[in-house]
């Protein structure tokens, strides 16, 4: 769709930040998406609602023993020990990397995504560990919160994109990777991080990043939330795609949010969301994640959606 001829000056500063307020979610549809909100009494506790998150579903129907996981990947039940580690001999995880949509016309699944194989097929992958993200709404105490800070003289709070990359821990899933863009799309921040517990896997296939990558990395979680509780203040709009996911990952809170899984839903309504690389491909007519995930690719995608967005709205 061709753009219309917008004023550049209104893409920038005060008057970016003012137009792009209107898609800030309220704290209720924080919740309902699954971001991490501050706990109604506890003090510097936080609260996730995890109902409505596709990863945590299958799991909310069972009750699990303290030291009993159902992997994400496979949905084998499995065990582990008090540090969180699988314990041996629970065989391989075996499953698919892709999907396999139902279509509810036909009421039948397509193929999966990664190896055309049909539903029921046996997984075409394997791993080592099994893994669950299920610690991530259970172990709550390290997170942070962006800060108030004075008003700028010209109420602009600044604009940025974000987005993580997570590998699988003993504890779920850990930062590492994060790349933020500011509203002319330039990096500001960019950093590998060391996860904070043992790496069961780095799903180096959406990730992009290998064991190798991380070696020699020393910067962790907290150098990254100091970093951006500096950066940022509790009125910087922060953009992102599905962006509660990377809120956890980073164990942030944060108030002023706009989320691209949100402002272009899916056809068939929440909690279905479209993927961000369909997203770009419709509405940018780009081709992103052609290997694997890449944070700067990412992030710059979702800071051009909301350029996209308002110059449509403008024009
Ligand atoms: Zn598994
Ligand atoms: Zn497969």
């Amino acid at each position: 769709m061709p753009l219309p001829n917008i004023d550049p000056n209104l893409l920038k500063g005060p008057a970016f930040y003012k137009v792009m307020q209107r898609h800030v979610i309220s704290p209720r549809k924080q919740e309902l998406n699954g971001y991490p909100r501050p706990h109604p009494y506890c003090k510097n506790r936080v609260v996730i609602n995890a109902t409505n998150l596709n990863s945590f579903r299958p799991k909310s129907a069972v009750s699990l023993a303290l030291y009993e996981r159902i992997c994400d990947r496979c949905n084998t039940r499995y065990n582990v020990n008090s540090t969180g580690s699988p314990l041996g001999e629970q065989g391989v995880c075996c499953y698919h990397w892709g999907r396999s949509f139902r279509n509810p016309q036909t009421k039948t699944s397509n193929p999966f995504t990664c190896c055309g194989q049909n539903s029921e097929a046996k997984g075409c992958t394997t791993a080592k560990w099994h893994i669950s993200n299920i610690e991530n709404i259970t172990n709550l105490e390290d997170y942070v919160q962006t800060k108030e800070k004075p008003p700028p003289t010209d109420d602009d709070y600044g604009i940025y994109a974000l987005d993580c990359e997570m590998c699988y821990t003993t504890e779920g899933s850990d930062l590492i990777c994060i790349t933020v863009v500011s509203s002319d799309c330039k990096i500001a921040y960019k950093t590998l991080v060391k996860p904070s517990n043992p790496v069961l896997d780095y799903n180096t296939r959406f990730s992009g990043i290998t064991e190798d990558d991380l070696r020699d990395v020393t910067t962790t979680l907290e150098d990254v939330q100091t970093f951006l509780l500096n950066l940022f203040s509790s009125k910087t709009i922060l953009i992102g795609h599905d962006f509660g996911a990377d809120l956890r990952a980073l164990k942030m809170v944060h108030d002023t949010v706009v989320d691209t899984s949100i402002v272009f839903p899916h056809a068939r309504g929440p909690p279905l969301k479209r993927g961000l690389k369909k997203l770009v491909f419709d509405i940018l007519e780009k081709t992103i994640q052609n290997e694997g995930h890449n944070s700067t690719e990412d992030a710059i995608a979702c800071m051009e959606l909301m350029i996209w967005k308002v110059k449509h709205f403008l024009g």
